[in-house]
């Protein structure tokens, strides 16, 4: 995607904020001797961000504005170590419900709609920012936080809500205990909002039949706001996002430089007007792609497109990067196969060899199955991989999290 000069004026400006500021990247950009951008070419110089450099700068080392502006911070679950604190000035939780209105919109919600909030209120981004952006709608908001399902669903019979804003297991729950009770009538939800949390289309489908509503998938990250700089339009043909507010990237995680519009890759993001903490060519590790030419909607909104995994998942196989989630797309094409596959990759004569393991029951050809898959895989991944189409039950199974991709290359 394309830096427009306007953008570059905007990083320009968190530069300058950044280095007054001595913060850590202020520090970095020090270092390279880089006190402004003109081109592109010199975007891409700029260092990246990581969560570790967000986590050294704990608790308050990312403020960038002076400390009377600051209105709020927002801290992000981290697992492991410490947690990353957000700081925001009052435009920045404005611009954040600026953003969150338009998400609203893009997914057709009014000034005349109730909406039930189900994610977490409190330290993170996520209740606060559907509620905020739905004030700044007009709607009215119902601001239930996360459980009590019993009450979450005499609130939504009573008050009557029409958009249910939440994760998608959590949707999941509520429809099946909708479906349970023979509430179905009751309920007058028309749409979700639903956090982006990486879900499957069964997944999709099942909620969006049980609750008979239209599902928009929502992103966003603490680091960069929180959720509300993106969201699908009623064509679903990516997520719209917020090119006033921030700048997307998508790159090779492995050269870490830029791929072309229309290639999977890991996504960086640069905020152009934050003042608490900007951030500048953040890495997300987050997988997706920008989705070229325009939506049938007519948004001028860049798209991206559903996020594929995580980077960590990726796997560089003949100088090809492949990400699991590509092979399991291709697997659900076959109704004959189980859902279990497993993945090896080995080092043979010099050269990658990729296997992959699928289980399908007697009924049918193996070796015209296994051509049939590997003629797919290669048409998605660009090389063809060895196939080997075993019984149901062959592959190992277990409760945990089962270990799909087994790298034998550099044991
Ligand atoms: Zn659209």
């Amino acid at each position: 995607m394309q830096i427009s000069e306007l953008q570059i004026s905007q990083v320009n400006s968190q530069i300058q904020a950044l280095i007054s500021a001595e913060s850590f990247y202020g520090k970095k950009l020090e270092e390279a001797g880089i006190t402004s951008i003109a081109t592109q070419e010199d975007f891409e110089q700029l260092p990246f961000s990581e969560k570790n450099d967000l986590r050294e700068a704990y608790p308050l080392g990312l403020m960038t504005a002076p400390e009377e502006n600051i209105v709020r911070i927002h801290s992000s679950s981290g697992t492991t170590g410490l947690p990353v604190i957000i700081p925001y000035t009052a435009k920045d939780v404005d611009d954040w419900a600026i953003m969150f209105k338009r998400c609203y919109e893009t997914a057709g919600v009014t000034n005349m709609d109730r909406i039930q909030i189900t994610p977490g209120y409190g330290l993170w981004t996520a209740g606060i920012g559907f509620q905020n952006g739905a004030e700044k709608l007009g709607a009215m908001v119902i601001p239930m936080g996360p459980g009590n399902t019993e009450k979450q669903l005499q609130m939504m019979m009573d008050m009557k809500s029409t958009v249910l804003c939440s994760t998608s297991s959590y949707a999941l729950l509520l429809a099946e205990e909708i479906e349970k009770r023979g509430i179905k009538d009751k309920i007058h939800l028309k749409k979700g909002v639903i956090g982006s949390e990486r879900w499957g289309d069964k997944m999709r489908q099942r909620i969006s039949k049980e609750l008979g509503i239209e599902l928009y998938d929502i992103y966003g990250l603490t680091e960069i706001y929180g959720p509300g700089i993106g969201i699908n339009c009623q064509y679903d043909t990516g997520m719209h996002y917020w090119d006033d507010y921030i700048y997307i990237e998508i790159i090779d995680p492995v050269t870490l430089k830029p791929v072309p519009d229309g290639e999977m890759g890991e996504i960086v993001i640069t905020t152009l007007v934050k003042e608490g903490a900007p951030l500048i060519r953040y890495r997300t590790h987050d997988l997706s792609k920008i989705i070229p030419g325009e939506c049938p909607c007519g948004s001028k909104y860049p798209r991206l497109g559903t996020i594929m995994g995580r980077t960590d998942d990726m796997m560089k196989i003949k100088g090809v990067n492949v990400f699991p989630s590509q092979i399991e797309e291709v697997l659900r094409e076959f109704p004959e196969l189980s859902s279990e596959y497993q993945i090896r990759i080995s080092h043979l004569d010099g050269k990658d060899t990729m296997r992959i393991y699928v289980e399908t029951n007697g009924s049918v050809d193996f070796v015209e199955l296994s051509e049939k898959v590997a003629e797919k895989v290669k048409s998605r991944i660009g090389f063809t991989p060895l196939v080997k189409v075993v019984e149901i039950g062959v592959l190992p199974r277990s409760e945990k999290k089962t270990k799909r991709v087994i790298d034998e290359r550099y044991n």
